[in-house]
């Protein structure tokens, strides 16, 4: 995955990628006015795809390591690079929803697990507390400190409420490259790692499991899924370093927009 020296951006770039990382934020506003009890996840990637095309973006995913649609989707056990298809979503599902794409020669890549009808208030606090470690880890972004240092801040959030903090995927510097150094794993120590500099652009991705961190593969070669079945969260933003301090890229809030006028 993620190879080589860090590149990093200047502020040119920076806004080129705030453009790319805010049509995937759209998409996700997009994606959370459709989701619902019913709904199929093949159903929900056309409509990405549609959108993200009609604006002016290519899907960063389709064709990357040669997956085969536009967004990952991935239900309840499922972690992430859930493959889209044809069964209904049904009531107290929760529903990881991963977006790329690639536009003006750069990436953004952003994430959000969402609710599908009445969730179970257990599985409610564990989307909560991920999104919880997300927010921690952007927190500790900054000049001064070293990637271990957001690591840190995930992990010991996550473990704090008895979850399962996965391990073997991790999130990564994002440009004209999907996965670029450094790599920016949920699990960590304080002061290790590289050092912060402005320009750094990242995407922080948790992925914590209500269970155990252990994971398996299925059999299609992509679907990351819980061991023990239980349900596992993914939240992702892009971020870039700028004054020394956390800019987020992305955004929920068209997600928030879309789940209130619901
Ligand atoms: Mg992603
Ligand atoms: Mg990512």
């Amino acid at each position: 995955m993620a190879k080589g020296a860090i590149i990093y951006k200047t502020r040119e770039e920076i806004e080129i990628m705030r453009e790319s990382a805010l049509l995937v934020s759209k998409t996700l506003g997009l994606m959370a006015a459709h989701i619902q009890p019913g709904v199929t996840t093949l159903q929900l990637d056309k409509l990405a795809e549609e959108f993200i095309r009609d604006n002016g973006g290519v899907p960063g995913f389709l064709g990357l390591y040669d997956f085969p649609n536009t967004l990952c989707i991935s239900p309840n056990a499922q972690i992430v690079h859930g493959i889209p298809n044809d069964t209904p979503l049904e009531n107290g599902d929760i529903l990881s929803v991963d977006c790329g794409v690639l536009m003006n020669g750069f990436y953004g890549d952003h994430a959000y697990t969402f609710e599908v009808g009445e969730v179970d208030p257990a599985i409610k606090k564990l989307l909560e507390v991920t999104k919880e470690s997300l927010y921690k880890g952007i927190e500790a972004t900054r000049v001064g400190n070293r990637i271990g240092d957001i690591s840190f801040a995930i992990q010991s959030h996550a473990e704090a409420h008895g979850y399962g903090v996965v391990k073997e995927l991790v999130g990564h510097g994002l440009g004209r490259v999907m996965h670029e150094s450094p790599e920016v794993a949920n699990y960590g120590r304080r002061g290790k790692g590289k050092k912060i500099q402005n320009g750094l652009v990242i995407a922080i991705e948790p992925m914590i499991n209500m269970g155990t961190a252990a994971i398996e593969q299925l059999a299609d070669g992509w679907t990351i899924l819980t061991r023990d079945r239980m349900p596992s969260a993914h939240f992702e933003h892009d971020v870039a370093v700028i004054d020394g301090k956390p800019e987020i890229l992305s955004t929920f809030d068209y997600i928030y927009e879309a789940l209130a006028a619901k």
